[in-house]
């Protein structure tokens, strides 16, 4: 963005300010990271008041900084803009930016996998088009205007995450960014607590249609009952399936993993084999969507294969890292719930990259009520025949201890509270023949124990 400060005082319906030809190219809210020319925004949160850094910004190099009307001695000579409310203006400046923007919007949300989609989507276009993407997870209401806002004006592609944890969320995110292809990787069980059901979740994701473009198309996991529930009840959606199920207008089968990534073959509007540096069949999926949109703009299919062949994921997805202990490990610790616990389980247990199969597994949080039993319910993906090892980190994994006791002998199972320590000493054991699965809510923090492997 490249705007002046009257110009935003104009979209946000305000009073020219002093200043008013100073132009701001970016936004910012956290001086730490600010650029120059940003526009800060300074939020009055819980914790701390943002108007106190705005000088700081300025110091740092802001072109311009917004300022509540209700806060007290605001700064004289430097250029600021008069706002009732900085998250409000936020959201209105990028929808307007948005609105004159040219670039083809793409919004993704689900319960897992947005991220990686993302990023497989923007690593397959980046060469054919100017893309930019969500950076991080910013993926709320106020990531997504900040997102928007950071668009340059000649991006072609904008691929956008949108997350939420309630009704409406969506709703908010895609009527702002109005998008003309919507994404539903998957549906979970992430947020049940607030949600009440899967039903409920899904319905709460499918919220994405109410902001697409008209002549819009929606991509949805076709392997998901609930979603294609929704998909029939609509009478005029251009909704297309992918998935592993052969039916789909995208299917992938014969997913091999290799040391580093996934063969598969397609069938459906993409025929062929393809190859991508990411592991799991989940990952495979999240692939065929890029596939899709890349062949809706217009890359035919020797451009997506290759394209696909140089794609990278963020860190700790899936991330392949090799321990100083020998052991090839999955760091997949960035965050956990049911179905994508399963997922990696799934994916260690039948892989043929390496014999011998460990599993740490930390507590998977914000589950709700019924948060034991989906601990308990990993013990059916856990098969004593196929994995040799396994450790489990966190009180809530203390009930699906209890389950595989029955089956693991204590040698092979180790269940710790809250110390990484016995866990590491365990891993001393692994070797040139094991894979190691680190999985985790965010906040059990799997990553402190790979520390102990790399240097
Ligand atoms: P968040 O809500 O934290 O932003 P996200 O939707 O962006 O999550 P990712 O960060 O891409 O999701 O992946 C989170 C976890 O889900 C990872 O462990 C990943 O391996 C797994 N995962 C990714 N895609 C899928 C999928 N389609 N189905 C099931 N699990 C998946
Ligand atoms: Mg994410």
């Amino acid at each position: 963005m490249k705007k002046t400060l009257k110009q935003l005082a104009a979209w946000l319906n305000e009073e020219v300010p002093a200043f008013g030809d100073t132009l701001v190219s970016g936004i910012s809210i956290d001086t730490r990271t600010i650029q120059q020319g940003d526009l800060f925004v300074p939020f009055r949160g819980e914790q701390a008041n943002g108007h106190k850094f705005v000088l700081q910004a300025f110091e740092k190099g802001a072109g311009a900084s917004l300022w509540q009307k209700d806060e007290p001695n605001p700064p004289a000579g430097v250029p600021l803009l008069f706002v009732d409310d900085p998250e409000k203006a936020l959201q209105h400046m990028a929808r307007a930016y948005r609105s004159e923007h040219k670039a083809k919007f793409i919004g993704i949300t689900g319960s897992n996998g947005k991220t990686s989609t993302k990023d497989i989507l923007a690593g397959t276009l980046a060469p054919f088009f100017k893309v930019q993407k969500t950076i991080g997870n910013f993926n709320n209401q106020l990531g997504l205007p900040i997102t928007l806002l950071q668009l340059d004006e000649d991006t072609d592609v904008a691929v956008l995450e949108m997350g939420m944890s309630g009704f409406g969320e969506i709703e908010f995110l895609t009527k702002l960014a109005r998008p003309h292809i919507t994404v539903i990787t998957n549906i979970g069980e992430a947020h049940m607590q607030d949600l009440g059901s899967r039903a409920g979740i899904a319905k709460a994701k499918f919220e994405i249609i109410q902001g697409m473009q008209d002549g819009g198309v929606l991509f949805y996991d076709g392997d998901e009952p609930l979603l294609q529930e929704l998909v029939d009840q609509e009478e005029n959606l251009n909704a297309q399936a992918f998935g592993l199920e052969p039916g789909d207008l995208l299917f992938a089968e014969n997913i091999e993993a290799t040391a580093n990534g996934s063969s598969f073959t397609t069938h459906g509007v993409i025929e062929g084999d393809f190859f991508i540096s990411v592991l799991g069949k989940h990952q495979v999926k999240n692939t065929l969507v890029a596939m899709l949109i890349a062949q809706k703009l217009g890359l035919n299919n020797d451009q997506i294969r290759e394209s696909l062949k140089q794609v990278a994921l963020t860190d700790m997805r899936m991330q392949q890292v090799y321990g100083t202990n020998g052991a090839l490990f999955i760091n997949d610790a960035y965050n956990a719930a049911p179905t994508s616990v399963k997922a990696a389980i799934q994916f260690v247990a039948t892989t043929t990259i390496r014999p011998e199969k460990w599993l740490v597994l930390g507590d998977m949080l914000e589950l709700g009520v019924n948060e034991q039993s989906f601990h308990e319910d990993l013990s059916l993906d856990i098969d004593v025949e196929e994995i040799a090892y396994v450790c489990l980190y966190g009180q809530r994994m203390a009930c699906l201890y209890e389950v595989l006791k029955e089956r693991f002998d204590k040698e092979h199972l180790l269940y710790v509270e809250d110390d990484y320590a016995p866990i590491i000493e365990k891993l001393q054991l692994a070797n040139e023949q094991s894979i190691v699965l680190l999985k985790g809510s965010r906040g059990m923090k799997l990553e402190n124990i790979l520390k102990a492997f790399t240097h």
